[in-house]
């Protein structure tokens, strides 16, 4: 099989160009005389690897000086537990918007470590909507107010404007929809993302946080826990994984070659129109349940009017180089996730793939 359109949603495609320089750089980094998957993350090699990543995610994103960048190893939800050690004093607050799996996740990580509040919560309703702003019950001496940006798993997304959340700093997982569209940073206490969606490989993720917010004591924690700690080594505090830090760093060399977040944005808006067209032009044949003004750009989950036919959706669309589309086991149905490595004419063939299975099974 040749390289199909890949919409797993995670760890998901990668961009072409990125792979083959990977794999060109494999046996031997340009002038290293070694792999850099061999090399001291303390050798000049791989530190200016480190440099230019930060460089060139700081640019891709907008990310301004006042904001610290952390790379550390696990995922999203590591940081869903290590955001509540760092900001959250033993027993405070902290308020919780739940729009879906992930949010879900969120509170559970918290959970030991905080005076869990649920500000919001679109649950009843199977999480097809963002309960309005005006909705949600916030308490002043909260630690933060966290959000998750876009739910992989549900297909919604916060959209416009951040939500106002006054002296309380706004935490957001922004794992699934970084570096997608613009991105107004300064609105933020912090944000942060594991890779493995639109950054990179799995296995590393990023925290982008007000350098002022470092100052909070937090909880008791080892070292290894504090992002206090691995700021102050470079995130190196422990051996980082260079490897998946390496490709991160490709791939944001790539987004930024290929036009920035703007052009992303363009693109992602394409991808989601053609699919959600497809799914609402279809009269019932395949449905998407989301609130139309919070729909995920990102991740499209769709479901077939008989899921008896399921199967054979898949199939056909592996047969036409479709794959990656089957459903998280929360929900079931059909997933395609349409990341930045995902080029439009992805989208429009997946989209061509489902008009022509109904003609031939509606
Ligand atoms: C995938 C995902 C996670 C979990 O990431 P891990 O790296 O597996 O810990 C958390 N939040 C969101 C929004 C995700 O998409």
């Amino acid at each position: 099989m040749s390289r199909a359109y890949n919409f797993s949603a995670g760890p998901a495609a990668l961009p072409e160009p990125v792979l083959r320089q990977a794999q060109a750089e494999m046996l031997e980094y340009p002038g290293a005389g070694a792999s850099i998957v061999e090399l001291s993350h303390r050798g000049p090699e791989f530190l200016e690897i480190a440099r230019r990543t930060e460089a060139d995610l700081r640019a891709l994103i907008g990310i301004p000086d006042d904001y610290a960048v952390l790379f550390l190893g696990g995922g999203a939800t590591t940081q869903q537990a290590l955001i509540a050690l760092n900001f959250a004093a033993p027993g405070q607050p902290a308020d919780y918007v739940v729009t879906g799996h992930w949010g879900r996740t969120a509170l559970k990580q918290a959970r030991p470590y905080v005076d869990l509040r649920i500000a919001a919560s679109s649950e009843a309703d199977g999480f097809r909507d963002i309960p309005a702003r005006e909705t949600w019950r916030l308490s002043a001496d909260a630690a933060y107010v966290h959000i998750t940006a876009n739910e992989t798993i549900h297909g919604v997304e916060f959209r416009g404007a951040p939500p106002d959340t006054g002296e309380v700093p706004l935490f957001a997982d922004f794992s699934s929809s970084i570096a997608s569209e613009p991105l107004d940073v300064s609105r933020y206490g912090l944000i942060y993302a594991g890779a493995q969606k639109n950054l990179g490989p799995v296995g590393i993720g990023v925290v982008i946080v007000r350098r002022a917010l470092l100052e909070r004591a937090g909880q008791p924690r080892a070292d290894i826990f504090d992002y206090r700690a691995h700021l102050a080594a470079e995130s190196m505090l422990n051996t980082p994984p260079s490897w998946n830090w390496y490709l991160l760093g490709l791939t944001v060399r790539w987004m930024l070659d290929e036009g920035g977040v703007e052009a992303f944005a363009r693109c992602s808006e394409a991808k989601a129109r053609a699919l959600y067209e497809a799914i609402d032009g279809s009269g019932g044949f395949y449905r998407n349940e989301v609130a139309p003004a919070v729909r995920s750009r990102m991740n499209v989950p769709f479901f077939l009017h008989d899921e008896a036919l399921d199967a054979e959706f898949l199939a056909g669309a592996r047969e036409a180089g479709l794959i990656g589309l089957k459903g998280h086991r929360v929900l079931g149905g059909m997933r395609a996730s349409i990341y930045n490595a995902m080029p439009v004419a992805g989208a429009e063939a997946l989209a061509a793939y489902m008009r022509d299975f109904q003609r031939r099974r509606g």
